[in-house]
């Protein structure tokens, strides 16, 4: 009832609790005459309601599944006492019949399953009861259409799965949809402020790069000196580069154009620069490109899809381990490949990739891929990750193919 009260107030749920104990209570009065006095019936009848009256009342406070579970198992002594007591009044046969919607209340999947069961079996065993011992003495109007009776009663169970089925359905799709949307005003948040402090860092760091510079061409210092400026420039250069990352956050760089990319250049160009870094950590890229490959991507973006992607295949990859990078025209399209026998990652890490700061790296920003992924869906490709761990990754992002003319 949790989601009931998100959306009804709480004087709409006591309203509504305080009529229904009044109608039990009115009805335990009336009973007194129809039993006529107190009999163990009535004392059964009496401490149902009591109960019942507590559990509605107090349940705001205790909103548990054991709960609930207490409130359906009393709905069901309650509802069959009073069909079980007062014969005569054969709506009580309807109430039975609508037992299980008390779990619709609560929107508890497990709760409406149980109780549509018991509720099943009970039934059954009340029509075996009719059948064969009360054979239409008490029970005349169930027992004159006992056929019609029970195909009217499945009919009822089965309306009510039907109501249920959709309406949680609905409801899940609805929370998931609400879940999404505030994720997604998160992320923006985030992301104007990482790209307002990135910004700001910036400026200050142009400056003192551009002051380093000055300084290394200045013969005042000497080597040793200079050696140093130019570890401060590097330095400087990275914390630009991950901050020029944080930009791009916010601004996906809408205003770059897609042009014809010839897939095999921009490779070449991409593993020449980043052969350095890998040779560093004694790792090798091997490059293996058909000819005719052209895409339709703007290049600069292309660049850094690619850059991101091996830089990341190598850094899951030990040392002397190499990184095969490969691109080949499969019908219309370009598939191009990074393979490594790297880390590898397990279903949980792969389900996560693209995720804002997720990083496993302790240097990591945890935005490449997530720039990646939106770079891949700006221009309509895909890219797929097929990982096993410990033993590697395959990374395969696809484009349409553009004719070479
Ligand atoms: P970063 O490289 O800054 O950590 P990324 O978004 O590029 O951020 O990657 C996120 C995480 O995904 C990495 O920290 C790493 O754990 C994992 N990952 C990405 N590519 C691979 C790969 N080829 N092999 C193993 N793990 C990978
Ligand atoms: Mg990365």
């Amino acid at each position: 009832m949790k989601e009931l009260y998100s959306q009804v107030n709480r004087r709409t749920y006591y309203i509504s609790m305080l009529t229904i104990i009044v109608l039990m209570v009115w009805g335990l009065i009336l009973s007194t005459s129809e039993l006529k006095g107190i009999t163990i019936g009535y004392g059964i009848h009496f401490t149902c309601v009591a109960i019942i009256s507590v559990c509605l009342l107090i349940y705001p406070k205790y909103e548990t599944y054991v709960f609930r579970k207490i409130i359906i198992m009393m709905g069901f002594v309650y509802f069959y006492t009073l069909f079980f007591l007062y014969p005569d009044t054969w709506t009580t046969y309807i109430l039975i019949c609508l037992i299980p919607s008390l779990a619709i209340l609560f929107f508890d999947m497990k709760l409406f399953y149980f109780s549509m069961v018991l509720n099943g079996i009970l039934i059954l065993m009340t029509f075996v009861y009719i059948t064969l011992i009360d054979q239409g003495q008490v029970y005349t109007y169930l027992h004159y259409d006992l056929v019609g009776n029970l195909i009217n009663i499945i009919a009822s169970q089965v309306l009510l799965f039907l109501i249920f089925h959709l309406s949680f359905s609905r409801m899940k799709k609805q929370q998931l949809y609400y879940e999404q949307v505030q994720q997604a005003e998160r992320l923006k948040m985030i992301a104007n402020l990482t790209a307002a402090v990135a910004h700001e860092i910036r400026n200050p760091v142009t400056v003192v790069r551009g002051f380093l510079q000055l300084y290394q061409q200045d013969p005042a210092f000497d080597v040793s000196d200079k050696n140093k400026f130019k570890l401060m420039i590097d330095e400087l250069n990275t914390v630009e580069h991950i901050t020029s990352q944080f930009l791009t956050l916010s601004k996906p760089n809408g205003d770059l154009k897609p042009e014809r990319v010839n897939v095999k250049d921009v490779l070449h160009s991409v593993t020449s620069l980043l052969s350095s870094y890998a040779m560093l950590s004694d790792n090798h890229i091997d490059i293996d490109v058909e000819e005719d490959c052209t895409i339709l991507i703007n290049t600069i973006e292309f660049k850094q899809l690619l850059m991101n992607l091996i830089k990341n295949a190598v850094e899951a990859s030990e040392a002397g381990m190499s990184v095969s990078v490969t691109a080949r025209r499969s019908r219309h399209y370009i598939e191009i490949r990074i393979i490594d026998q790297g880390s590898g990652m397990s279903e949980d890490e792969v389900k996560s990739l693209g995720t804002p700061f997720y990083s496993l790296k302790s240097n990591g920003t945890g935005l490449g891929l997530m720039i990646c992924f939106n770079i891949v869906k700006k221009y309509g490709g895909e890219i797929h990750y097929h990982s096993l761990k410990g033993h590697g990754t395959t990374v395969t992002v696809r484009f349409l193919a553009v004719n070479d003319n």
